[in-house]
């Protein structure tokens, strides 16, 4: 196993509930390491970018609404495995259908107010820091 880095965001869902600090220790307990953080609300345009490989998908204009409709944090965690074990720890897309013990099980709302975003690969990972994220503000 190799130490990587990905991305995550706290949804604004979560913050509006006051959650963040629930949420960073769920992915702490769990041997993630927050090595960059930021408090930010999104733009229109910088949402519907992050989103653009859903945007055929029926729910893309709700989704880009729902991410701009209050602050979001945005994160990188850095860990073992960190891509793969971040989906872990959040579940399931659908709330419903997440595991016991997991972050949207635990938080979410719905389907759409699902309370975090992991990346779901290496490669995105790198993609989705590099969009949010300069290299010095990120501190391993
Ligand atoms: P994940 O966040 O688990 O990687 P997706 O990449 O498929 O899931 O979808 C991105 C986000 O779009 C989800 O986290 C959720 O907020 C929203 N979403 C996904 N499917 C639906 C749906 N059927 N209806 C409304 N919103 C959805
Ligand atoms: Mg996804």
């Amino acid at each position: 196993m190799a130490i990587e880095r990905t991305f995550s965001i706290i949804k604004p869902d979560a913050t509006k509930r006051n959650l963040t600090g629930a949420i960073n220790a769920r992915l702490e307990e769990n041997g993630l390491r927050i090595v960059a953080q930021k408090r930010i609300q999104m733009t229109e345009t910088q949402a519907k970018k992050f989103y653009e490989v859903h945007a055929a998908r029926p729910f893309y204009g709700e989704l880009v609404s729902f991410m701009i409709s209050g602050p979001v944090v945005v994160q990188v965690l850095e860990g073992e495995n960190a891509v793969l074990k971040n989906r872990e720890i959040m579940g399931a897309t659908n709330p419903n259908d997440a595991a016991a013990g997991t972050i949207r099980k635990d938080f979410a709302e719905s389907i759409e107010a699902n309370s975090v975003h992991g990346s779901d690969s290496l490669e995105n990972a790198a993609i989705e820091i590099a969009y949010f994220f300069s290299g010095t503000e990120i501190i391993g």
